[in-house]
């Protein structure tokens, strides 16, 4: 892997990073809240993309994870950056259309702003749950080359929903990976990213995490770190990440996002791609350039 890499190699990784996103919400969703045990019951290794799970999925379909990166998204672009009305909007339309799956504080948080208007709630322990880092990765897109600005949207984009210091440094922190894997797709520069973050905030620490994959956001994010750096394909990495059970669509995205923008399009498993609901499929494809236009504007 060289550290040269071409504006059409990163929009191919971005592509790739996007579309492992909704692979691993639509893999992982099949044995969400199960646990290990249960998954290695029922599956043995849970493998391929097969539809179920708790929301009685058809196979290939997403849940709330992509739809809530999907809303944001196609904000970013309409409004041509971030727009927090808008993006709130999006998500009260979303719920609005009566969405299988809605995690509990993103939709006080919905419901707070369909109600009062406001685009940030106030700062609450206990809004420490995955929903706000979950949905990220547009902005990584987006602010690719402008990571400051991106900071700055990751947090407000999650303070729609989830207002909380832990929430906060997973989103920056987990959106500054993203978008140095893209930039430097080299495992090593990673590492050495993820143990800024971890110094500057040690409860992250995730190697050899055997520790819950729940949704609460420290387990999410050591649960995604541990599967990312201990293995060596997007393959493994998402099949090791979802078998591991619990919060298993959101890891998976997570876990799917970082490993798509490392190892690129190609490393994709071909059963997985043609498994993803297609308009899924087509709408990243064609919003994953339009997002990247935005980091240089
Ligand atoms: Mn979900
Ligand atoms: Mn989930």
């Amino acid at each position: 892997m060289t550290s040269l890499v071409t504006s059409a190699n990163v929009e191919s990784r971005a592509s790739a990073a996007f579309l492992g996103f909704a692979i691993g919400d639509a893999f992982g969703a099949t044995v969400e809240f199960m646990t290990e045990r249960e998954i290695a019951a029922q599956y043995g290794v849970h493998w391929n993309i097969v539809g179920g799970g708790w929301l009685r999925l058809k196979a290939g379909d997403i849940t709330d994870d992509t739809q809530m990166s999907l809303v944001l998204a196609r904000s970013l672009v309409k409004r041509n950056g971030f727009d927090a009305q808008d993006v709130a909007e999006g998500f009260a339309d979303w719920l609005k259309s009566g969405p299988l799956d809605v995690g509990n504080t993103c939709r006080r948080g919905i419901r707070r702003f369909m109600t009062h208007g406001t685009v940030e709630g106030p700062y609450s322990e206990g809004d420490g749950g995955n929903g706000a880092v979950m949905r990220v990765l547009p902005v990584a897109l987006a602010t690719l080359k402008r990571p400051e600005l991106g900071q700055a949207w990751a947090v407000q984009q999650g303070h729609i929903t989830h207002n909380q210091d832990k929430s906060d440094a997973a989103c920056v922190w987990f959106m500054r990976l993203i978008q140095q894997a893209l930039l430097t797709p080299d495992k090593t520069v990673l590492r050495a990213l993820a143990d800024r973050w971890i110094e500057e905030h040690p409860y992250f620490r995730y190697t050899a995490y055997t520790g819950p994959s729940s949704a609460y956001v420290v387990d999410t994010v050591r649960t995604v770190l541990c599967g990312f750096f201990e293995t060596n394909t997007f393959e493994d990495c998402l099949i090791r990440v979802v078998n591991r059970g619990g919060d298993a669509d959101t890891t998976g995205a997570m876990v799917g996002a970082l490993a798509g923008a490392l190892y690129g399009l190609d490393a994709i498993p071909k059963r997985w791609l043609k498994a993803l609901q297609k308009e899924a499929r087509e709408e990243i494809a064609a919003l994953t350039p339009q997002l990247l236009r935005l980091s240089v504007a």
